[in-house]
């Protein structure tokens, strides 16, 4: 045996023992997945030596067989985990096995609640792969040590799972890392041959590396008994260890792709589609590229994981290299394997490649083709929407080389169904369009009852013109880069004067004309009223229901877009709005008949309603309910 020195007992990081003890008391559903964990990361630590061992052949020493080896004792009742890959020297041990580095734990926590089923797709989706160790075992010892150190430089790690580990300089000859597993009584299962072996390949078999499972030999003698004494032991491959996206896509099944995003995506659920591709020619590249069937919780961090895995001519190079796709597109999991790129490229040089920005827009296009073509399968692109919309909100912003495709991928609510669910495309509108209405027409409130009651709706509505009901934060940023689509343009309802085009007829537009005139006395008589507070008034034939609305001019900032911005600390010009009456509304009819302090009171009431009506807030709330309880007690 050899001998532990330098031994120091240490804590977990608060965030690990909080997942230890859900880990540990609460998830009992699908413990297998430890066995995925521990081979991924061993994978991993494959796929990190052959990258420094470009540069550097010694770090191998002597052994350039990468493998992954998985032995058990069922009488001991353990699992080993074995592989020679890059290994850990003590700090890194200590910093890989005590802590969860990774930013946004404190946010993950916050989202386990203790129900089983639910917190294991949390933890799926999270990735804190090694802890798992912990939901089928009782005490685990890793012992390691990092290619290119002296032997003496081992480190032995060892933890009950319990608040504590000790950490212990060993001698280990050979580079690499070994995971022993000591098994719960009721995890006893996984000491089984066949049962290691079904999970390895379950797993595994996408992984380029082997996983070998030992297998003892016998000879037979003349009459086929086994011959005593002549047992050998023989290491068998288990898994298929070829990289899944060089085999031909015919030969690839369905579970192999779902088993594979899994393991690049540290995903759980199954992907809801994924796209595999092999381009030869200028370019060459083979990228394999899955929507995720629901969105990671980092999604809207700034330093949230996005990218693909990077391989250069089947050699991993990083993970997360986000260079290759657009922020929008972040959602997007997979693998980029190119010859286009040098065995030593870094994120720096990414940053100055050319080839990156080719490789890009190629991989951008592949996706945008994926969504579309999911798009047909409506009930799986819904989830993919309720997922990832307002990501793919970003786009037309970002890309605008891509912005139609983008703008065909986009969905809305609308007044056609009423329904906050956005599930209706842009050409579903336009399908739908009456004849001579050449707009788009929208409109934008901070939440869909808002949009759905807005008493600019009112003519749209009466006439059956469709209105998009956008109600997303990101939704008037969206509809500030969207300027058409098929041709046809996009108009806010809520901002500038209303033009039906054609939809109205010239009697129509006429007799609008005559109101307007008739009215022109009571329109100054308000405007007088209500001095600095609006920048014009004016009749309009957009209300039925309501008396009266605000309207900002066609080119101001939104409400929506204001409110952001004024909370994100951003100060703004003042903005006056336009007031418009409904000369049909009885109090209009009132008001035009009313003097003095009540004329005054309601012409400042109806402006007060229709700013709090578009989610607005009142200057002077207290003046507002004055004024109202004046006219009310009249
Ligand atoms: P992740 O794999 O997502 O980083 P894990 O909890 O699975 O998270 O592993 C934590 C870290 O521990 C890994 O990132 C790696 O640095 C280290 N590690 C785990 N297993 C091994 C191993 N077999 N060889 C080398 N390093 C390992
Ligand atoms: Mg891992």
């Amino acid at each position: 045996m050899t001998t532990a020195t330098h031994e120091e007992t240490l804590g977990f990081q608060t965030e690990v023992k909080q997942l230890l003890h859900l880990m540990i008391h609460s998830l009992y559903s699908n413990r297998e997945i430890f066995l995925r964990e521990m081979i991924s990361n061993a994978a991993d630590a494959c796929d990190k030596l052959r990258y420094a061992a470009l540069d550097n052949d010694a770090l191998y020493e002597d052994d350039s067989e990468l493998r992954i080896e998985i032995e058990h004792d069922p009488a001991a009742g353990t699992v080993t985990v074995r592989d020679n890959g890059i290994g850990m020297n003590r700090a890194e041990v200590i910093e890989n096995l005590g802590t969860i580095a990774r930013s946004g734990t404190a946010e993950f926590l916050k989202q386990l609640s203790g129900e089983q089923q639910k917190d294991a797709k949390l933890i799926g989706q999270f990735g804190v792969g090694f802890y798992s160790g912990f939901i089928v075992a009782d005490d685990i010892t890793v012992r390691t040590r990092k290619a290119g150190t002296p032997v003496g430089e081992g480190v032995e790690w060892h933890s009950k799972g319990e608040g504590e580990f000790t950490v212990a300089d060993v001698e280990r000859p050979a580079h690499g890392t070994e995971i022993v597993l000591h098994l719960k009584e009721n995890a006893r299962e996984f000491a089984d041959d066949f049962r290691l072996q079904s999970l390895v390949r379950k797993y595994s078999d996408h992984i380029d590396v082997p996983v070998r499972m030992p297998r003892v030999e016998t000879d037979k003698d003349e009459d086929g008994k086994p011959v005593e004494g002549s047992e050998k032991t023989v290491w068998e491959t288990v898994n298929e260890a070829t990289a899944l996206w060089v085999r031909p896509k015919s030969e690839i099944s369905d579970d192999e792709y779902k088993a594979f995003y899994k393991h690049v995506a540290h995903d759980f659920a199954d992907p809801l589609t994924w796209s595999h591709n092999k381009v030869e020619g200028k370019l060459e590249y083979v990228s394999l590229l899955y929507v995720p069937g629901r969105a990671p919780f980092d999604l809207y961090e700034r330093d949230g994981a996005r990218g693909v895995k990077l391989y250069v001519q089947r050699v991993f190079i990083m993970d997360d290299a986000e260079q290759f796709l657009p922020l929008y597109l972040r959602f997007i999991k997979g693998v980029l394997d190119t010859r286009e790129l040098s065995l030593n490229v870094s994120r720096e040089l990414l940053q100055q490649d050319p080839k990156v920005e080719k490789i890009k827009s190629a991989l951008t296009k592949r996706a945008l083709d994926m969504l579309g073509k999911l798009a047909k399968d409506k009930e799986a692109y819904q989830g993919f929407w309720n997922a990832f919309g307002s990501v793919l909100k970003e786009g037309p912003a970002e890309d605008f080389a891509n912005r139609d495709k983008i703008a065909g991928l986009l969905r809305f609510s609308t007044t056609h169904t009423d329904s906050a669910t956005q599930d209706q495309s842009l050409a579903d509108y336009v399908g739908r369009m009456k004849e001579g209405q050449g707009k788009i027409y929208y409109i934008v409130a901070d939440s869909f009852n808002a949009a759905k009651s807005s008493p600019h709706l009112e003519i749209f509505r009466k006439k059956g013109i469709e209105v998009l009901l956008l109600h997303d934060r990101i939704d008037e940023w969206l509809m500030s880069h969207l300027t058409e689509f098929d041709g046809k343009g996009f108009v806010d309802v809520a901002k500038g004067d209303l033009d039906l085009g054609e939809v109205e007829g010239e009697e129509e537009k006429k007799a609008q004309e005559e109101t307007a005139k008739a009215k022109e006395a009571l329109v100054k008589r308000v405007k007088e009223a209500l001095g600095e507070q609006t920048q014009e008034v004016r009749v309009t034939h957009r209300l039925i229901d309501s008396p009266a609305c605000v309207v900002l001019p066609e080119h101001e900032m939104g409400y929506q877009m204001r409110r952001i911005m004024e909370a994100a600390g951003q100060p703004l010009p003042e903005v006056k709005p336009i007031l418009e009456l409904n000369p049909a509304h009885p109090l209009v009819e009132r008001l035009e008949s009313a003097d003095g302090d009540a004329f005054t009171d309601l012409a400042h009431v109806l402006l007060d309603q229709a700013i709090i009506a578009e989610g607005g807030h009142l200057d002077d709330p207290a003046a507002y309910v004055k004024r109202l309880n004046a006219l009310l007690s009249a």
